[in-house]
């Protein structure tokens, strides 16, 4: 039986529950933008208990260090509430590389991200490797972050998160199975902000699991949009690659902060309408919710 890797410590894979795959829970950040700021952990695990009041068990946490990660905090979250996190090692987009990360090599990046996987900060372990693109480019940097994430897969077996811009996936995945990831293992993240439902399917069919989780961003389109996606995926026999999450990467969305929809809005709001909506079985929402997460992140 495998592992899954979190800040308390290895998990049995079977203790994961119900997921939210990418979310936000401590970032300093260093935007100009507050919002993106969410550090007051005693409100975050007030409200990290309304997602588990909703049958939520674990949290894949996708704040990297160049986001403001605290994996302390992460794990006194975790301890509070009793909730599984997975925490992540990696870059985000080149606008937000440190200057001493920007000086690195491919290989010194892997060695950081490898070293925050086997022995983490202060006893507290990283789960997953996030790295990124930018909207229309790959940037040097981020193309190092890549290779880097590559190299650190391999050493490790933890799974790749992408931020994906919005239309460079292919690219992106030419450029890690190029460089010996194993694309099983890679979650190609936010592909309902370019809801192009021919691409996400040219995406699924490489072998990488694709990510919905820009969910109640009505100011961009209507939920509609991320059902149709997938459903897209669903129809074309794709159901074990789709990860579903929301995002909530702003304290503005948090109800213990003053703000909404809240962190259990994926499980009280959006899963009844998406199950209304497409009829999915049993099985299908245990895959969405549950297994396919558990598969690519029980690792270790
Ligand atoms: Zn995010």
């Amino acid at each position: 039986m495998s592992k899954i890797r979190t800040v308390c410590g290895d998990i049995d894979e079977n203790s994961i529950g119900i997921t939210y795959s990418h979310e936000h829970l401590h970032a300093d950040h260093p935007s100009q933008d507050l919002t993106l700021t969410i550090n007051d952990d005693d409100k975050t695990a007030n409200e990290v208990n309304l997602f588990k009041k909703f049958g939520g068990n674990t949290i894949i946490e996708a704040t990297v260090k160049d986001m403001g990660r605290n994996l302390e905090s992460l794990r006194y979250i975790s301890e509070k509430t009793n909730v599984n996190i997975v925490a992540s090692t990696g870059n985000w987009i080149d606008q937000y590389f440190s200057p001493e990360m920007a000086l690195m090599s491919v290989e010194d990046l892997a060695n950081l991200y490898i070293k925050d996987i086997i022995k983490g900060e202060k006893g507290v372990l990283c789960g997953q490797i996030k790295v990124a693109s930018s909207l229309h480019v790959i940037h040097p940097n981020e193309e190092k972050a890549l290779k880097a994430a590559c190299i650190a897969q391999n050493v490790t077996g933890a799974p790749i998160w992408i931020h994906h811009g919005g239309s460079r996936g292919l690219e992106i995945i030419d450029l890690l199975e190029k460089n010996g990831a194993d694309l099983s293992k890679v979650i190609l993240g936010h592909i309902d902000r370019n809801p192009d439902l021919y691409e996400h399917l040219q995406f699924v069919k490489r072998g990488v699991n694709v990510s919905v989780d820009n969910l109640d961003r009505v100011y961009r389109y209507p939920v509609q949009v991320n059902i149709d996606v997938i459903d897209n995926l669903i129809q074309h026999g794709y159901e074990d690659q789709i990860f579903i999450s929301a995002d909530f990467g702003r304290y503005t969305y948090y109800k213990s902060y003053g703000g909404g929809p809240g962190l259990s809005y994926i499980l009280d709001c959006f899963y009844p309408r998406l199950i209304d909506q497409l009829k999915l079985s049993e099985e299908q929402i245990y895959k969405l919710q549950v297994s396919n997460v558990r598969r690519v992140y029980a690792q270790f």
